[in-house]
């Protein structure tokens, strides 16, 4: 076993209070795309850039092509959680792991089981109407076409954080107070460049933070432990 993962596994062994810190590249491996890898979703070509389409104003402006995009591109069917979600979650239950701080949107960490998900930028599986402020989940999206509707006739937004959109006060709250108490950090499958989530792990104390991403990132030499390779081949090895 390669050195990186042998510390790793033994720095697992002595933490109580470990958390971990993710982004799309935790989902990769279950076969979500991510944003930024070669084969990622910017690299492929649009009428508009991902970032504008998946923006607050796109949203209000552009509706329906919104749902085009988002159906197309964000909710793939029969999605299951990868080797990654299920340690992070088997770690949770071994009382190791406090929570898990996810970029993600998928709902894939509670599938696998874990029940602390700080989720920073919301959850493609809750919905809600933007007139009336009912709740719907997953289906009232996948099961129509065009904009969904509200039986107000309002229409309906995924509780997601789009670009241009605040982040909720209460999980940046959360996700600091947890990483600052932590006594390891495990950051994984992210780029570490979209803000303010990213500027969360500044928010780390300890001597013990880990980086698992397969391409470089800016917080490379800020790590104690540095892991290139797929998140999901690493913890099935820890
Ligand atoms: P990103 O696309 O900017 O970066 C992904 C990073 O993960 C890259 O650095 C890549 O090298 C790495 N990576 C990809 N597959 C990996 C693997 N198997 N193992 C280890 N590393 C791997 O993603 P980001 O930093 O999370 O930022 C993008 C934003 O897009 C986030 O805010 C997130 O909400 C959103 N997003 C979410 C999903 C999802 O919910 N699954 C998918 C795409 C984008």
């Amino acid at each position: 076993m390669d050195d990186n993962i042998l510390t790793l596994k033994r720095w697992i062994e002595e933490s109580s209070n470990i958390v971990f810190f993710g982004g799309a590249g935790v989902s990769t491996e279950s076969g979500i795309p991510d944003f930024r890898s070669v084969d990622g979703l910017y690299h492929q070509k649009f009428d508009y850039p991902p970032e504008t389409i998946l923006s607050g104003s796109f949203f209000e402006t552009h509706t329906e092509e919104f749902y085009r995009f988002y159906r197309d591109k964000m909710l793939i069917s029969g999605v299951k959680p990868n080797r990654a979600h299920i340690r992070l979650a088997e770690l949770e239950a071994e009382g190791k792991l406090r929570a898990v701080i996810t970029q993600n949107i998928d709902g894939l960490h509670q599938l696998a089981g874990s029940r602390n998900v700080l989720e920073l930028h919301g959850s493609v599986l809750r919905n809600h109407c933007v007139k009336c402020g009912r709740s719907y989940g997953l289906e009232a999206v996948t099961s129509c076409e065009g904009v969904p509707k509200c039986t107000c006739g309002g229409t309906i937004k995924p509780d997601v954080v789009l670009y241009g959109e605040c982040l909720d006060e209460d999980v940046i709250e959360a996700s600091v107070k947890a990483i600052r108490n932590a006594d390891m950090l495990i950051i994984g499958g992210t780029s570490l460049v979209v803000y303010p989530a990213a500027g969360l792990v500044d928010y780390y104390r300890g001597n013990r933070l880990v980086l698992i991403n397969r391409d470089p990132t800016g917080y490379d030499s800020s790590a104690d432990l540095l892991i290139t390779g797929k998140i999901g081949e690493v913890f099935s090895q820890v």
